[in-house]
């Protein structure tokens, strides 16, 4: 298939952040207790102005 925004007509695309840290309230303090991966689906966005794209994942290259 051939991708583009069907908004903007950009051909850049990017994923959601699929990684974060977790701080715990310590004392007062912030501790970093673990940084955890987010394994779900992927969602992509146009780089331009933030629509989802529609896509087919097996046209997804890696
Ligand atoms: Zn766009």
């Amino acid at each position: 298939m051939l991708y583009k925004c069907k908004k903007c007509g950009s051909k850049e695309f990017i994923s959601q952040p699929n990684q974060y840290d977790v701080f715990e309230s310590q004392n007062g303090k912030l501790v970093l207790k673990s940084t955890e991966f987010i394994d779900d689906e992927l969602v992509l966005y146009c780089r331009e102005c933030s629509e989802i794209l529609e896509f087919d994942e097996d046209d997804i290259i890696m």
